[in-house]
Formats: structure tokens, sequence, C-alpha cells
């Protein structure tokens, strides 16, 4: 496949993506999927999901994986709901990813991602050594399955992110880099946590943001790509430096409003194109 392939994170019944058609209608040959619901993952769905996306030229870079009863309403409400670090959810959710992964494998797709939830900054804290269990045994069933595991960032700084991934200890867990979360939940400049990380990133979200009065309190604000504090050009040029040549997946998830998601994706397809262009010479 050519460096940089666009792609758009899309949806079939669940998450906030846009639609297969909508991709296709932009001329986008890669996605990103979200998991669609328990009752559709089946290998007949999986089969002619499969047929679709080969009638239409689009290959599946990364299923990720989400659950029933996340919510992103705010910081203080993804910390309780979100991901594997919920202990009240965590034994069923860890069941939901390994057919999740299943499902993935189906589809022929060797990355599952996922927003694993608020990590804790301290590893003295009993439910650091908790995440680090379960992320392993996550990791370990993926590998059984030939898969990696990519970690979606924005919800740890840098420095967070890179000791847990080292003490989590297998050679299939990487990162999902999404510049703009580092903005929205105030976890630090994106593009120096890129450097930081750049090691362990597999794919990336295209998506902007602008930081709030008072970031890590208060979300920052979701914007279309190139027009937040992400800075599309420096984000591109530090992929290119990482040596990074893997999909470059929008972000835009404004489900209630189909028609300006998809005139923003559009504009974003135009700059990561123009973009390209000019760095990737
Ligand atoms: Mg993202």
């Amino acid at each position: 496949m050519e460096k940089w392939p666009i792609g758009v994170f899309a949806s079939i019944d669940a998450g906030l993506g846009v639609k297969l058609e909508v991709a296709h209608e932009l001329g986008i040959p890669t996605i990103q999927l979200h998991a669609p619901h328990q009752s559709t993952r089946t290998p007949e769905n999986a089969k002619r999901f499969l047929e679709k996306l080969g009638s239409m030229n689009i290959t599946l870079t990364v299923v990720f994986g989400g659950f029933e009863g996340e919510s992103y309403a705010d910081i203080p409400t993804v910390s309780r709901t979100v991901g594997l670090v919920p202990p009240a959810t965590r034994a069923a959710r860890t069941r939901e990813m390994h057919e999740i992964a299943d499902f993935a494998r189906l589809l022929g797709c060797d990355a599952v991602g996922l927003h694993i939830g608020f990590v804790p900054h301290d590893p003295g804290d009993p439910l650091y050594g908790d995440v680090l269990q379960v992320t392993r045994g996550l990791c370990d069933y993926l590998k059984s399955n030939g898969q990696r595991l990519h970690l979606e960032t924005g919800q740890e700084s840098a420095d967070t992110l890179l000791r847990f991934i080292g003490d989590v200890d297998r050679d299939n867990l990487f990162i999902n880099f999404d510049p703009a979360n580092m903005i929205l939940y105030g976890t630090g400049d994106p593009i120096e946590a890129l450097r930081k990380v750049g090691r362990y990133v597999r794919s990336v979200h295209c998506k902007d943001g602008k930081w709030a009065k008072n970031p890590g309190k208060e979300w920052g604000q979701e914007v279309p790509f190139g027009t937040g504090d992400v800075g599309a050009e420096t984000f591109l040029r530090t992929l290119k430096d990482l040596g990074y040549d893997g999909a470059l997946t929008i972000e835009r998830e404004i489900p209630q409003e189909p028609e300006r998601q998809k005139a923003e994706i559009g504009q974003a397809v135009r700059l990561i194109n123009e973009l390209k262009s000019k760095i990737l010479v």
C-alpha cells in the first residue's frame, strides 16, 4: 500500500464514526471500524462486510472496541465509565474484547484499538496493578489471534503511557496516537508527546482540538482537522521524522450532523492530500 493512505473512522451500527458509504463517496481507501454491536458480530455479517469493503476497494486497518455504558460527557465521567479500568464492568468487558478480537480476525484485521480508560498515574495504586494484569491478559489473547493492541492516547501523559507500556511488557502492545485527545484531556503538548512515544505508534487519528481554559479539569473543544491547536503540518512532519508510514485516519465524531460530518471529513482529506504532496517529496 502507498505511504500514508488516508482513512476515516467508520461505524456500522455502533460508535460515532461515518457510514461506509460516506467513506466510499469521498474516495477514502482505508477505514478504522468501531466494533458493531454484539448481536451483529456474526460470521455471516463479517463475510458480508468484507465483500462490501472489497467492492468499495476499502482496506480495514484497525477494529476499535467500545462498550455499552461508556460516556464521554465530561472528564470525571470518562474516568468512571470508559474502558477496562472501572472494576465493576472489567470482567465482562474483557470477555467482550475477546469477542471483538475474534470478529476482527474474521475480518482479516491484525490490529485492535481501545480506549483502555484512565490508567492511574501512581504505579503504587492497587488499581494500577489490576489494569496491568488485564492488559497483559488481553495482549496474550490477541497474540494467539496474531493481533496487536493499539492503545488510544489522550487519557494519560506521554510519560505515564510509556511507563505503563513498559510495565505491561508485551511485544504486541502499541499506540493509536490521537493528537487532539492530548489537548481535549489536557494531558500535554501533542507533538512533544508524539516524539516521546513515537516508537510505539502504529496507527493515528487526524483529529484536532482547542485547549480548555482549565486543561485537565474541563474538556477542550473538538474542531475539524487543521483548524485547532494540534498544528496539522507539524503533526504530519513529526510522523515523517518518526518513519511512520501507516494510515492517516480522520476522526470526526458528529454523527448527529451527517452532512456537516461529511463536509468536514472532505475538507480534512483535501488538507491531508495537500500536506502529503508538500511533505512526502
Ligand atoms: Mg481518537
